[in-house]
């Protein structure tokens, strides 16, 4: 049997790509080497509720045109994410807003909290910020890089924050309002009945093999197919024959309590450095809203994340985009253009920090190049 469109991984990437190619009349057969679909936004049912099984996913886009496709394939209820920050007992609001600022300093107005954050980028006599602690400190200032930043982005990424790029900080928004709306987006939300009914949607009608793995018998498969859509780690791919990529890896710790509301938020971000998690996610939150109705629910499941380097055999979550592995990535993905059978693409195809709306935004695009 002989397909147009060998996909490798049932992630966002690969479904959008998979259905946009089904609907314009090309045999696609995707095949995932997990015993699931959904790549990392796979949801698991426990005790009634849907957990995140990789990581907490709040969709958010700014796309009309990709918030319209995916509400194609589920209704999305009105979450908004909006963390709290615990820094050594002490309660933040994030992102960072004028909740915060009055927190940290007691200001009132916007202007004290402008003249606050100004005054502390003075004194620390940043110009151009050239990494993530001078980016941090020029946009919200010391006392907020020190107590909100500095430990936790030293847990996530396990490297000190003046040897990070400054882009990563700039995800964040810095408001001189009373909003704690994490995203900058139109549009937010998270699909009801979880993610992974989302993703079986935009595959309905389509052949997928679970538990396969493509790279152990790749030419076997690269037989069945004209094309193959990679959304595994490029370098992986490529045997790592330049070396490896670095990511960073989050292992979970899940348990299920027997109370109905355990941090009253479904994000608190733990922004100390001795705490060994970066954060606790109450997942029954992300479904239920602001209101407490999720309090039905007797029971709530939590999972502490703990940030690691990724090593073989780990499952890769971040790449890490700094000079040294951006110049990796383009040597693999110099090789990748000359695989004129293999489209890569996706947050490990491409190894790009990518929200989930991008990679959608990307695999709607490949679809268009591709499928005309
Ligand atoms: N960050 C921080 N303190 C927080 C939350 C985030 O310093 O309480 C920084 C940290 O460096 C992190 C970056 O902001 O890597 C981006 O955070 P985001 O929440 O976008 O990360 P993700 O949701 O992708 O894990």
């Amino acid at each position: 049997m002989k397909y147009d469109y060998l996909i490798v991984g049932s992630g966002l990437y690969g479904a959008v790509f998979a259905r946009k190619a089904t609907d314009a009349g090309k045999s696609v057969l995707v095949i995932d080497k997990r015993p699931n679909i959904g790549g990392n936004v796979y949801t698991e049912d426990i005790e009634g509720i849907h957990v995140h099984k990789y990581g907490a996913h709040i969709f958010h886009t700014n796309i009309k045109e990709v918030w319209d496709y995916v509400n194609q394939f589920a209704e999305f209820n009105r979450f908004t994410n909006s963390p709290v920050a615990n820094y050594k007992g002490e309660l933040f609001s994030l992102p960072f807003n004028m909740y915060t600022f009055n927190k940290m300093w007691g200001v009132v107005t916007p202007e004290e909290a402008a003249a606050k954050i100004e005054e502390q980028r003075k004194e620390a006599g940043i110009t151009e910020p050239k990494n993530l602690e001078e980016q941090a400190i020029s946009l919200v200032g010391t006392d907020i890089y020190e107590k909100l930043i500095k430990g936790y982005t030293q847990k996530q990424w396990g490297r000190p924050c003046d040897e990070l790029p400054a882009f990563i900080i700039k995800r964040l928004p810095v408001r001189l309002t009373f909003d704690n709306n994490y995203f900058n987006a139109l549009y937010q939300g998270i699909p009801k009945g979880g993610y992974t009914k989302m993703v079986a949607n935009m595959l309905d009608g389509i052949e997928v093999k679970l538990g396969v793995n493509y790279l152990d018998n790749k030419e076997e498969y690269d037989a069945m197919a004209d094309k193959v859509i990679f959304t595994g780690p490029i370098d992986e791919y490529f045997g790592f024959k330049l070396g490896y990529l670095e990511y960073r890896s989050v292992r979970f710790e899940n348990e299920v309590l027997d109370k109905p509301n355990f941090q009253g938020n479904a994000a608190v971000n733990y922004t100390d450095a001795e705490t060994p998690w970066t954060r606790i996610i109450e997942h029954k939150w992300f479904e239920f809203g602001k209101d407490d109705a999720g309090n039905d629910l007797p029971k709530t499941v939590i999972s502490r994340e703990f940030s690691s380097e990724w090593k073989p055999g780990d499952e890769p979550y971040y790449p890490v985009n700094d000079d040294k592995n951006g110049k990796l990535y383009q040597e693999y993905k110099e090789l990748g253009d000359k695989e004129d059978k293999v489209i890569f693409g996706g947050r490990l195809g491409e190894y790009k920090y990518y929200d989930m709306d991008a990679v959608i935004a990307s695999a709607l695009d490949m679809a268009k190049k591709e499928l005309g």
